[in-house]
């Protein structure tokens, strides 16, 4: 059978890097098997939904090179479905509506099966006992059965179940008697025809019986239905919930695999029940890791940068991006960090995929990027530097090929596209100076005095050249008594503004002679706060 995987985005917001992952992860798995990747979205709570966010996780697909495979699927086109199985639900007994309290219009119950029989995705357990707080009654009704279990404090710790996690089940009181036999009552009960309350119970004896799955990258997981609920699937007013819609969505899809984030481990346990009440064997299932932060808390925005549109805004380049975050939670089994997209989907394999916690290290993510962009085709690295550069106050007129070869100059150094912004220098004389760094390092007398001279010297200098500049800037070092070498910081900071950049002999041959004296001599007509 073909691969079926899908993103199914709900679009309420921004997109946070979490979210792309998950896009990411299954579009690998669908490249690698030759399966198809398709993408829903989940617009099914029409008052957070929107269009821009609809927009905005489009451009982010786009932009990473996540294309999908067949039609988009909206989900809020398919509310009539997700209420006619709801409705089919009810008239085969799997569903139920509560008595309304408010006068409003009740929801749609599913009630998780109490026969089993058909559903190889439940094993029983064994014996099981609660003990109960015999200040709270045990109540037992369609909804499921309600008692109080005492907490470490000695207070009454309110709990509720839904009824199929009670099979067998013997309500004793505090002088040891069984006061109630489930199984004599259950045919009444479920069909909201009798219900029962108990007070003064000690305990509650029943045979446990759990929902398990083999997950994909968590391995065996399983839950006992005394801890599950009945679920809401569709509001009073006919609009369905997540879980029935999603399920159902999944069915329509015909998806194989669904991989998601392990914040739906939860969701999985019903759903797993919601399919075969559809008449369906539940998918695989493989929920990754969280993204966490370097202290192992959930990445989010107090953390730094948690959007996609963040990282393309500061010039992170997209096969940089995706390679770093197809690496957390998955690695292809060696030291390899640096993969192109064609090895990433030979490579990747979701049995691969971790399940501790992947942390999200931005410096990692800056230094990968700063690897692509080095060894991007020139003519394309220009392209990209010129789309954050042209945004720049100094970049109107600016000559095409003078910025080919400043870009040709600064590409093995640039980390950020938008740190273009920085080759300000180049394009103008009205640059900036960075004032702390022209107080720190321009203020001694003898480097002030070695750089007057050596402005000179550039005048002088028949060929003005690598080799020419240097040594005429060990001369004017010695001639000064700057050790050697220790003028080319200073130097830097007056032809540039700035402490970084590419090699300041580079620099100076590329602004030229007349450029490269006017910026040093400009620098040393700045207060340097220096006395006299
Ligand atoms: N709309 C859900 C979410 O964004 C998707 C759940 C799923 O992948 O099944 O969390």
């Amino acid at each position: 059978m073909d691969t079926r995987v899908r993103f199914a985005p709900s679009p309420t917001g921004q997109v946070h890097i979490g979210n792309i992952r998950t896009a990411i992860f299954n579009w690998l798995f669908a490249r690698h098997t030759k399966g198809r990747f398709l993408l829903r979205i989940e617009d099914t709570d029409l008052e957070r939904s929107t269009e821009a966010a609809t927009k905005a996780l489009l451009e982010c697909m786009e932009w990473l090179g996540l294309d999908y495979d067949e039609e988009i699927l909206y989900q809020s086109k398919l509310s009539d479905d997700h209420r006619k199985a709801a409705e089919g639900f009810m008239a085969k007994g799997l569903a139920y509506r509560p008595v309304s309290t408010n006068g409003q219009p009740p929801p749609i119950i599913f009630s998780i099966p109490w026969d089993t029989s058909n559903i190889p995705a439940v094993r029983t357990v064994g014996p099981a006992e609660i003990e109960l707080n015999s200040e709270s009654p045990v109540k037992i009704e369609q909804g499921g059965v309600s008692f109080a279990q005492t907490t470490k404090k000695g207070t009454p710790l309110e709990r509720s179940a839904c009824l199929a996690g009670f099979l067998d089940l013997r309500v004793i009181d505090t002088s040891g008697n069984c006061v109630f036999e489930l199984n004599k009552e259950i045919g009444p009960i479920l069909e909201g025809k009798a219900s029962f309350s108990f007070d003064s119970c000690s305990k509650l004896c029943f045979t446990r019986r759990e929902v398990f799955y083999k997950d994909i990258i968590k391995g065996e997981l399983a839950k006992p239905l005394d801890s599950m609920k009945d679920l809401v699937i569709l509001r009073g007013d006919g609009s369905p919930i997540f879980h029935l819609a999603n399920v159902c969505d999944d069915i329509t899809q015909k998806i194989t695999h669904i991989i998601r984030g392990d914040d739906h481990v939860e969701n999985t346990y019903k759903h797993i029940f919601l399919f075969y009440a559809l008449g369906h064997a539940p998918p695989a299932y493989g929920h990754m890791p969280m993204i966490v932060n370097q202290s192992g808390k959930p990445y989010s925005k107090r953390d730094g940068d948690a959007f996609v549109g963040d990282f393309r805004e500061k010039g992170y380049y997209a096969e940089a991006f995706f390679n770093y975050l197809s690496l957390l939670g998955w690695s292809p089994g060696d030291d390899r960090e640096k993969l192109s997209r064609k090895e990433l989907i030979e490579l990747f394999q979701v049995e691969r995929v971790k399940s501790a916690p992947a942390q999200f290290d931005l410096n990692k993510l800056f230094n990968m990027n700063g690897l692509y962009l080095a060894e991007l085709p020139p003519n394309l690295f220009t392209a990209l530097a010129w789309q954050f550069a042209s945004r720049c106050e100094w970049a109107p007129g600016i000559d095409s090929k003078f910025f080919e070869k400043v870009a040709a100059l600064m590409q093995s150094r640039t980390k950020l596209l938008s740190h273009t912004n920085s080759w300000q220098y180049f394009f103008t004389d009205k640059f900036e100076y960075d004032m702390k760094s022209v107080q720190k390092l321009l203020s001694p007398a003898p480097v002030r005095g070695a750089l007057a001279t050596l402005c000179e010297r550039c005048l002088a200098l028949e060929a003005f050249n690598e080799t020419s500049i240097e040594a005429e800037i060990r001369k004017v070092e010695a001639e000064a008594g700057i050790a050697s070498g220790k003028l080319n910081q200073p130097l830097r900071v007056a032809v540039t503004g700035c402490t970084v950049g590419a090699g300041v002999y580079e620099t100076m041959i590329l602004l030229g002679r007349e450029r490269s004296i006017a910026n040093i001599r400009r620098a040393l007509s700045l207060d340097t706060g220096a006395k006299e």
